[in-house]
């Protein structure tokens, strides 16, 4: 079943300029913002500005210029929140949640950047 896009959802109204947000960075293409509810010292939500649900609809849907530049915020952001172990930094976590099983809460694609502290394993069993 194809993707449908609710443009009710609250990062839709961020985007809109409804609701207000910490702003990290913003392109031309990518929104990021710090998290309402911040689950590590460095917890910034990057989006697309464009209309995806989740990661495989924006990966196989947006335009190769959304793509690269969602990347390329994310890379930017690593580095300027000083978790890039590139610039000496302790590592980060990149999360994109997709969906029930998932939890994912916003039905616009995010990427969740984590870090500033140490993250644990990726998963628990169960
Ligand atoms: P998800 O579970 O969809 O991957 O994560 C949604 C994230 O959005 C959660 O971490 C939640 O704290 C954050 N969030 C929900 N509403 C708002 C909001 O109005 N502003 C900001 N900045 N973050 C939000």
């Amino acid at each position: 079943m194809p993707y449908a896009y609710d443009d009710q959802n609250i990062f839709a109204k961020i985007l809109r300029g409804e609701i207000p947000n910490d702003t990290v960075t913003e392109t031309e293409h990518t929104l990021a913002f710090r998290d309402i509810e911040p689950q590590a010292p460095v917890h910034v939500l990057v989006i697309p500005k464009g209309p995806y649900v989740c990661h495989d609809h924006f990966a196989a849907e947006a335009s190769e210029a959304e793509i690269v530049d969602f990347m390329r915020v994310t890379a930017r952001i690593c580095a300027s929140e000083g978790v890039s172990p590139s610039e000496g930094g302790q590592g980060f976590r990149v999360i994109g949640n997709a969906g029930e099983d998932a939890v994912q809460e916003v039905p616009h694609y995010h990427l969740h950047i984590l870090g500033g502290r140490p993250l644990g394993r990726m998963l628990q069993k169960g």
